[in-house]
Formats: structure tokens, C-alpha cells, sequence
């Protein structure tokens, strides 16, 4: 069976989070907390204090991480058609002619889609309570994941914020011993200043300052060649903690945007795919139908979807009506 590109990236995204997460524990608790807190600047409380709490920080972190990555998604839809639609009480989807969502999209042949089931192109199965499929950890996310994943998010930018609380004063200092370096270096005013591929290919200018000061940091290491080996990577500037500080800073960056966001529309009761949705239908009303593709018409049945209400059982039965 070939492997799709969607495949690699949920092998190779998850497996370099991971493996930043353990280095920035590693980072965190030796380099900061024991080598620079603790031996280089004896402050042996803070140093104390700083190792017991980012540890009760790494934990949940770590495992909720382990958790969304390694342990299997919820199980797909069972094969098998729509029930009939009077053993039914709570609405549920239907296409155009009233009856009951099927999905007919990759292997599914047909099966039924009860309320709030979603199918993962990726996975290409029907999920219940789908939320979406998340690259970072290169898994599906249902709605009994959220909790763990709501933890994932907000524990984050925590961790980076506080951890790296304690070097931030040393670190600008470094970062600016080293952008001013990359300003007046021969070699890098001609190969990296005057280059118009810095503008180009490393994030325009913002990537431009990053990458100066990158150089200005080897520029640093190759000046100081005999300096005796520090007792911490934060002692004499290295960029080994510039890069670990700044991977870190876009990592809670991202995590507090999509944890803001995640939260609001957990707090509205909407999973990720309803949400995208219903702002679709809001902002394009035609948008069933523009969903159309001749190109595509495995997904007709997806854009003829219509929501009917069953209402609640009467005397004679539950009926069925149509939303117009
Ligand atoms: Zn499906
Ligand atoms: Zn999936």
C-alpha cells in the first residue's frame, strides 16, 4: 500500500515535537535549573524551587503529548446502514431527500454517519465525535480527546514562559552581544546583509534579523575558540540556547492561539469541523451547492446535506420533518 504524504508528516511532525519536549526537559532542569540556577549563580532555593516546579510542568506535558500521539484514536464507525428513522429521537443529519447521512467517501461503502461523526480524509474512516486530525501529534482528535488536548495546549506556553523566565535577562543581552557582532563582521555584512536571498528564503525580514544573529553567534564561538568549557550552555553565548528558546517561543506562540481558540469553541459546544462549518454556512449560504465538483463526485453526497429534526415522539410515533 502506498504511503501518502500526509502519512510522513504524521511520522515526522510528532517525532520532532517529541523530541524537542525531551531535550527542552533536559534544558530546562539540568542547564537552567541545576548548572545555572544552582552551580554558576548559587542560588540554591530558587534553583530548588525552579527544578520541583518545571518538573510538575514537564509531566502533564509530556504525557498528554504521549498520550494524543501513541494511543490509538477512537474507533471508526462499524460497517452497516442507517437504522430505520422511526427508532430515532434526536436530530440527526440527512441528505436532500430526508434520508439518513450515509458516507460513501473512500472504503466507507455507504455506512451510516450518526450525529457529530466526521469522516478524517486522512484516515480515511468515519469517526464519532470527530474533531479533526491533528498533524502535531499525528492522530485523529475526537471530542473525548479535547480534555487531554485543551491540557496540551494551555500547559505549553506555561512551561516555555516560565522556564525560560529565569535566563531571559542573560539570553537578551547574549542576543544583543550578537546582533551587533552580525553588523559590523566582514563576512557577514558581504554573505548575509548584502545577499538577496536573506530577504527570500528565510522569512522575509524578520527571518533576515534571526539569521543575522545566528551568524553573529558562530562569529561569537569562532572568536572565543580557548575559553574553558562553561559549567552551562547559558554561562557564554550559545546557540544551541538561542535556538531552544526561540523553537520554544513559536511553540507556545502556536499552542496559546489554537488553545484561545479550541476553548471558545469547546465552551460553545462545537468540535473544530462544526465550527468551520457552521462559519461557512454563515458567510457562504449557497455553500452546499458551491461544494459541488465535477472533478470530485465522490463528495457530491457531502454537499447535499441537509439537517432534519426529528421531533420528540407523539402518540403516533416520532415524525420526521424536513429543514427547509
Ligand atoms: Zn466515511
Ligand atoms: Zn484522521
Amino acid at each position: 500500500m502506498a504511503i501518502s504524504r500526509y502519512q510522513v508528516v504524521d511520522c515526522v511532525l510528532p517525532a520532532i515535537i517529541v523530541s524537542y519536549i525531551f531535550w527542552a526537559c533536559y534544558f530546562s532542569l539540568l542547564e537552567i535549573g541545576v548548572f545555572w540556577l544552582i552551580r554558576v549563580q548559587q542560588k540554591y532555593l530558587l534553583g530548588g524551587c525552579y527544578v520541583a516546579f518545571m518538573t510538575l510542568l514537564f509531566i502533564p506535558l509530556i504525557s498528554s503529548f504521549l498520550y494524543l500521539w501513541l494511543v490509538p484514536p477512537v474507533m471508526p464507525m462499524p460497517p452497516g446502514p442507517p437504522p430505520p428513522k422511526d427508532s430515532l429521537v434526536e436530530p440527526h443529519e440527512t441528505n436532500e431527500n430526508g434520508d439518513l447521512a450515509i458516507c460513501n467517501r473512500d472504503h466507507c461503502n455507504g455506512n451510516w454517519k450518526p450525529p457529530r461523526t466526521h469522516h478524517c480524509s486522512i484516515c480515511k474512516v468515519c469517526r464519532p465525535g470527530f474533531d479533526h486530525h491533528c498533524h502535531w501529534v499525528g492522530s485523529c482528535l475526537s471530542l473525548a480527546d479535547m480534555n487531554v488536548f485543551l491540557c496540551l495546549l494551555w500547559i505549553t506556553p506555561i512551561t516555555v514562559g516560565l522556564g525560560s523566565l529565569p535566563i531571559m535577562p542573560t539570553l537578551a543581552c547574549q542576543v544583543k552581544e550578537a546582533y551587533i557582532i552580525a553588523q559590523s563582521d566582514e563576512w557577514i555584512l558581504t554573505n548575509w546583509w548584502s545577499w538577496f536571498g536573506s530577504w527570500i528564503f528565510f522569512g522575509g525580514p524578520f527571518g533576515r534579523y534571526i539569521g543575522a544573529v545566528i551568524l553573529g553567534y558562530r562569529t561569537i564561538a569562532s572568536q572565543r575558540p580557548d575559553i574553558p568549557k562553561a559549567l552551562s550552555m547559558i554561562e557564554e553565548p550559545h546557540l544551541g540556547t538561542f535556538l531552544t528558546i526561540a523553537f520554544g517561543s513559536l511553540l507556545a506562540l502556536f499552542t496559546l492561539a489554537l488553545g484561545l481558540v479550541c476553548s471558545w469553541r469547546t465552551l460553545k459546544g462545537l468540535s473544530t469541523i462544526e465550527a468551520l462549518r457552521q462559519s461557512s454556512d454563515v458567510h457562504h449560504p449557497r455553500a452546499f451547492t458551491a461544494r459541488r465538483s465535477p472533478l470530485r463526485p465522490a463528495m457530491a453526497h457531502e454537499s447535499q446535506k441537509r439537517i432534519t429534526m426529528v421531533a420528540e415522539p407523539s402518540e403516533d410515533g416520532p415524525t420526521i420533518e424536513t429543514a427547509p
